[in-house]
């Protein structure tokens, strides 16, 4: 059953050895963990279900990950926070004590509030902890 609703996500891609990206320009990036945040308007878990996939038509700069050869493992998780939360959410990364950048100009064509949507963290950033804050103070 798919339920009509939005959403803000982020996604939790692990890649154990270095990897390249095309766009929005081509660079190597280094094992680790990278973090995608992002919204959809409605139909939440088709979105994730597309993001799961890994044969697609790439689309969206984050397909460049989600179908990466290099990528071990994927997680996701969905937020229970309003849509205008999402840049906040994204922002917040930055606070993490394993933040190492985010990606510029990744993801983030709809938005001009933020560096990248696409964060890198060391590998044994505890993403699980992160997803468990309150949010809503
Ligand atoms: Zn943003």
């Amino acid at each position: 059953m798919q339920i009509k609703s939005a959403a803000i996500y982020q996604l939790y891609l692990f890649f154990d050895c270095d990897f390249t990206i095309e766009k929005p320009e081509r660079m190597t990036l280094e094992p680790g963990v990278y973090i995608y945040t992002g919204r959809s308007k409605r139909w939440i878990e088709k979105r994730i279900s597309r993001h799961l996939k890994q044969m697609k038509p790439l689309q969206w700069h984050i397909d460049q990950l989600t179908t990466h050869p290099q990528m071990t493992k994927i997680k996701y998780h969905i937020f229970n926070l309003p849509a205008e939360m999402e840049c906040y959410l994204n922002q917040s990364l930055e606070q993490e004590p394993d933040f190492l950048r985010f990606i510029p100009g990744f993801g983030n064509s709809d938005c001009h509030a933020c560096r990248g949507h696409l964060a890198q963290f060391k590998a044994n950033f505890n993403w699980e902890q992160f997803c468990e804050k309150d949010f809503n103070d």
